[in-house]
């Protein structure tokens, strides 16, 4: 489990208040999510576009995706309603970092109105060493990273392409990309004192064993905690892999790899992959009492 007795001092002194990073906080703090994040510039083999972003979330009803002027005013809104509310977090439906337009003004219309708000995002990497300057000029103080693979072999598996510098690269040569970009972007993000977690979805026959060695990489490189997700699989829809069938793991496959991984970088157990447009304390989802249609007209 995460708490303050396997984190760093000057780490835990940051996350004591974020509900996703301290269990202690989780009860008395409130996160929300906006989906601001129109589009993706990788494809998972696991992603359903028609839902939100796994880099942080579970299928489920699609989120409404909102301008950053919406975003903002249903920011508020929470605030508002919810005094518990310390942390704004951008997690899809697609990258926050693409088309990082969306999700820049977005945090600069709340941090107007909300200077004390927590912002962070989670990110697949592939854009991030293009932006780090902006995340600590405007004080993002927590990053996600999903990181599933640091061999691009392994990685041919999982993404069958990236979109960079103008094209579409396949195969080993588009994940060996997204791996160096995700390393770099990692290692200049902590150089700078941002706190990066790292998320890995757990893909059975595909990655289980390897994440030890994602486990190594990202502690060497400064990754506060890591955070290893089920696949969740939904044969209904043919989220996994295409219409493959891919099947998610069982508790006790999950349990063994993040147990393998203690010693290795901080294992986070307690992460519910919220939806891409959750409200509330952690485990309670209130976003359907703040749709488009229920808030106010104005930022106030
Ligand atoms: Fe889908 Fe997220 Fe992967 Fe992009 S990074 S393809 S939105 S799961
Ligand atoms: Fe926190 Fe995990 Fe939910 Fe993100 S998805 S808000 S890290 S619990």
């Amino acid at each position: 489990s995460s708490g303050p007795s396997d984190l760093a001092p000057e780490v835990w002194e940051k996350v004591k208040d974020h509900p996703c990073y301290s269990e202690e906080a989780h009860h008395y703090f409130a996160r929300m999510h906006v989906a601001v994040a129109p589009a993706c510039n990788i494809q998972c083999n696991y992603c359903n576009r028609k839902y939100d972003c796994a880099n942080e979330s579970r299928p489920g009803v699609v989120s409404e995706r909102l301008t950053p002027e919406q975003g903002a005013r249903k920011v508020l809104a929470v605030a508002q309603s919810v005094p518990q509310l310390s942390v704004l977090g951008i997690a899809g439906p697609g990258d926050a970092l693409y088309d990082w337009r969306h999700a820049k003004a977005t945090f600069e219309l709340v941090a107007e109105s909300l200077p004390d708000i927590k912002l962070c995002i989670s990110t697949n990497g592939l854009s991030l060493p293009d932006h780090v300057d902006e995340i600590v000029n405007m004080n993002i103080d927590h990053v996600t990273i999903t990181i599933n693979m640091v061999d691009p072999k392994i990685g041919a598996k999982i993404y069958p392409w990236v979109f960079f510098d103008h094209k579409r690269h396949t195969g080993v040569a588009a994940a060996r990309l997204l791996h160096e970009r995700q390393m770099l972007g990692l290692e200049m993000l902590t150089a700078r004192g941002v706190l990066v977690k790292v998320n890995s979805v757990l893909i059975p026959g595909i990655n289980d064993e390897h994440l030890i060695e994602v486990n190594k990489a990202v502690k060497e490189r400064g990754a506060f905690l890591h955070n290893i997700m089920p696949l969740i699989s939904d044969p209904a829809h043919g989220t996994a892999f295409g219409l493959s069938g891919q099947r998610g793991p069982t508790g006790q496959e999950l349990k063994k790899v993040q147990d393998a991984c203690e010693g290795g970088a901080k294992m986070m157990r307690h992460c519910r992959q919220c939806r891409a447009d959750a409200v509330g304390l952690l485990g309670e989802d209130r976003g359907q009492e703040f749709t488009l249609d229920k808030l106010p007209e104005f930022l106030e």
